[in-house]
């Protein structure tokens, strides 16, 4: 599929503003954004934790409303900026009482709940350093971001410390303290109560001086790849934050916003805590699980207008409610409210944009950025032309570029310099200037692992894509994942997207598998809609489907069927996982498996 064939589908109704855009290029400079934030009283520096919640209490906004939170049964309660600031104080003075400050690690484990936010942002007031974790993680997983992360402070509830931590705990001596959120209903020794402490704590805390240079977040990468990487952020990561939720998620102080990202992902802190509150917006927190009905039920109630999820999301809703047949589920609800929907994580098919349009009566829009870079890089801008399939074109402040590839799939660096792709629709390592301040300072324990990523003046991103004449980046896959069939350079996205156009897939994963002959053919995996059964039938009339759009050097050559897909906790599927099932190799870093869906 070229890159026309896609370009020629715009959503209708979204004017392409092109002029604007390059204006705003123009005008930008992160200086600028910065103005934008306070900064702490009497200049003493700039901290997120301030930024986030203090400054609107100063400036006479602390009555609205901070956080909508559902909880499991749907009851909501109400948390205003007032006392969200009384509360990180409290949390702030409790770290302090137990001799826990500057730079030391505090990690949660928490679902999305109001004392997850209390606790990121009372650990960055007192400058502790905040590293969230998936609940969703198992036992092994747990520990070894403990200990990699040197965690003096863990906040979880009862449940998952017994389930996850307590059978490891004297493997972490480093683990100073476990607050318990919520009741305990057997005594737990080596534990306090984070309520009770918090009960007994001062709601005054003044924040100390904070370099804007310091470390204020630790994040693991999602292990699609590998290992997962600790990324470590500054405070100053605050001003990309903020100026790409403006970008990239259209966001204003009266907007409802809901992220459904989980907590332990990179969205889940930069988008589902920090750059909605810096813009003094309502968010929505919600305790729940996925569930099409519960869903459309919080956006409706609470009025949401702008809302940011993930392909693996908008999949599941395009399940429950296809294109083709009357959306009665959606209709059910009053989505009036709702302006602006955004998609991060893994390429966003266009089918699923298109389906946005049609049943949502909106389009989703695609971006792309990494736990390493902090915030969004590249997007689909609310103001200009979507392109379904795109992620869109980098950010103001942001400058993007293609390099050269060598075998590897990689950046090829020779003395240290790279050589960058001119040619339109060629395909390249994705690579960004560094320079914008949420960009990561190192990967934890992994100095070389960091410098590596560097090259000729570029960050080097690991992701493969191409370019269009009007500057939209489009996904061809990770650079690890793209395969080579019988002189073809073949990205797994493209023959994705084309299998899940046919009317029984739900979702796919695409490999190469080695060919004495073709050097790989492709291979999909392929789970299935509701009412379709597998069988070599309904194989063979995807394959054909697959044929005529893609033409047979890209069409997978051999299609199984696989009703759970592995995928990581934050919705993307582990195509390395495949092909070591497949090749019967060891199926390596597993750590950040969904445990069981
Ligand atoms: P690891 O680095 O441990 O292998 P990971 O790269 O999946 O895991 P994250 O930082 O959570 O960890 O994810 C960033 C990656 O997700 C990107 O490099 C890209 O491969 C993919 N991604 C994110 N957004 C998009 C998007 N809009 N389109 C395509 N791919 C995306
Ligand atoms: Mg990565």
């Amino acid at each position: 599929m070229e890159t026309e064939a896609i370009r020629a589908r715009p959503v209708p109704g979204v004017v392409p503003n092109l002029a604007d855009y390059e204006r705003a290029r123009r005008d930008f400079s992160w200086e600028s954004a910065r103005e934008a934030l306070d900064g702490l009283p009497g200049g003493r520096g700039l901290n997120i934790g301030y930024e986030a919640v203090d400054r609107h209490v100063a400036a006479g906004r602390g009555e609205r409303a901070a956080l909508r939170c559902v909880s499991v049964d749907r009851q909501v309660s109400t948390v205003t900026y007032e006392e969200l600031a009384h509360w990180t104080n409290r949390f702030a003075n409790v770290l302090r009482s137990l001799g826990v400050g500057r730079g030391d690690r505090v990690a949660s484990l928490l679902s999305r709940c109001p004392e997850l936010y209390v606790s990121v942002l009372g650990t960055l007031k007192n400058t502790s350093v905040f590293c969230p974790l998936f609940p969703a993680f198992g036992p092994v997983p747990v520990e070894e971001r403990l200990r990699l992360g040197g965690v003096r402070v863990l906040v979880t509830t009862e449940d998952l410390y017994r389930r996850k931590v307590v059978a490891r705990r004297e493997r972490l001596p480093q683990l100073e303290h476990v607050l318990i959120v919520g009741p305990c209903i057997e005594p737990l020794p080596g534990t306090r109560s984070f309520d009770a402490l918090l009960a007994q704590a001062s709601e005054d805390f003044t924040i100390p001086d904070t370099e804007p240079q310091e470390m204020a977040l630790l994040h693991f990468t999602s292990g699609t790849t590998g290992t997962p990487k600790g990324a470590i952020h500054v405070h100053e990561a605050v001003v990309a934050h903020h100026a790409t939720a403006a970008f990239a998620l259209d966001l204003h102080p009266d907007d409802v916003f809901w992220c459904t990202a989980d907590p332990g992902w990179v969205t889940g802190t930069s988008y589902g805590v920090i750059a909605p509150l810096t813009h003094g917006v309502t968010m929505v927190v919600d305790a729940g699980e996925y569930e099409a009905r519960r869903w459309y039920g919080i956006l409706a109630e609470e009025r949401v207008s702008v809302w940011y999820t993930a392909p693996t999301a908008i999949r599941m809703l395009m399940r429950a409610s296809p294109r083709g047949s009357p959306p009665d589920l959606p209709n059910s609800f009053d989505l009036s409210a709702l302006r602006f929907i955004a998609s991060v994580g893994e390429p966003l098919n266009p089918e699923a944009v298109r389906w946005g349009q049609e049943i949502l009566g909106l389009p989703i829009h695609d971006n792309w950025w990494q736990t390493e870079t902090g915030a969004i890089m590249i997007a689909n801008f609310a103001a200009t032309e979507i392109r379904p399939g795109s992620m869109g074109r980098p950010l103001p402040g942001v400058v993007a570029g293609l390099l050269e590839r060598g075998p590897d799939g990689r950046a090829v660096v020779t003395d240290g310099q790279v050589r960058e792709i001119s040619t339109l629709g060629r395909e390249g390592e994705l690579a960004l200037r560094p320079g914008w301040p949420s960009m990561f300072r190192g990967y934890l324990h992994a100095q070389e692992r960091y410098e590596a990523s560097f090259a000729g003046g570029w960050y080097l991103t690991g992701d493969v894509a191409r370019r269009d004449e009007d500057g939209y980046y489009w996904f061809v896959g990770r650079a690890d994942d793209v395969i080579k069939s019988a002189g073809h350079l073949v990205g797994p996205f493209e023959v994705e997207s084309t299998l899940m156009e046919h009317p029984a897939v739900a979702e796919a994963g695409v490999i190469g598998r080695p060919d004495p002959v073709a050097g790989e053919i492709v291979k999909a995996f392929v789970s299935l809609k509701p009412g379709f059964e597998p069988g070599t039938g309904l194989a063979r009339e995807i394959t054909a489907f697959a044929r005529r759009r893609l033409g047979p050097a890209i069409a997978p050559r051999e299609i199984a069927f696989d009703q759970n897909l592995p995928k990581t906790r934050s919705g993307k599927v582990m195509r390395r996982l495949l092909k070591a099932r497949e090749l019967g190799l060891p199926e390596g870093d597993t750590s950040a498996l969904e445990e069981s869906r």
